[in-house]
């Protein structure tokens, strides 16, 4: 799979401090930010700095130091949201026409503070 990194989306000029964004954290390779329309009480998106359009290009030729450093941070923001305990989050990242996946940067969404329902609307 070759993928094409839009340099124009949007989170790419939050990146480039083009567009402010709430931060929750910011570490050498990742940003953790609130998103701009929340669906439940807490509602921020983690994002890489590097070029990546979705999980699976990150996953495939992201460096190791990128990798771990993204989810060793998201783990940091689950606990510092408060969302570690027994009622937990959601994390969800969208991918494509298919998974309706709106910025072409990859994000991870984590939701908590409310009971989030099923995680698909019956086909
Ligand atoms: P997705 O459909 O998975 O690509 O989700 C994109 C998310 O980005 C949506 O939840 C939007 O509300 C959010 N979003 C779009 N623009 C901004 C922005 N400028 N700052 C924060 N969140 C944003």
């Amino acid at each position: 799979m070759a993928w094409t990194y839009d340099p124009q989306n949007i989170f790419a000029r939050i990146l480039r401090g083009e567009i402010p964004n709430k931060t929750v954290t910011e570490t050498a390779h990742t940003l953790v930010f609130h998103d701009i329309r929340p669906h439940a009480p807490v509602h921020v998106l983690a994002i890489p700095k590097g070029a990546y359009v979705n999980l699976d290009h990150f996953a495939a030729e992201a460096t190791a130091e990128e990798i771990v450093d993204f989810h060793r941070t998201v783990a940091r923001v689950i606990a510092d949201l408060g969302l570690d305990g027994p009622e937990g989050y959601r994390a969800i990242t969208n991918s494509g026409t298919a998974g309706m996946q709106e910025v072409p940067h990859y994000h991870l969404h984590i939701l908590g503070g409310r009971v989030l329902g099923r995680l698909v609307e019956p086909g």
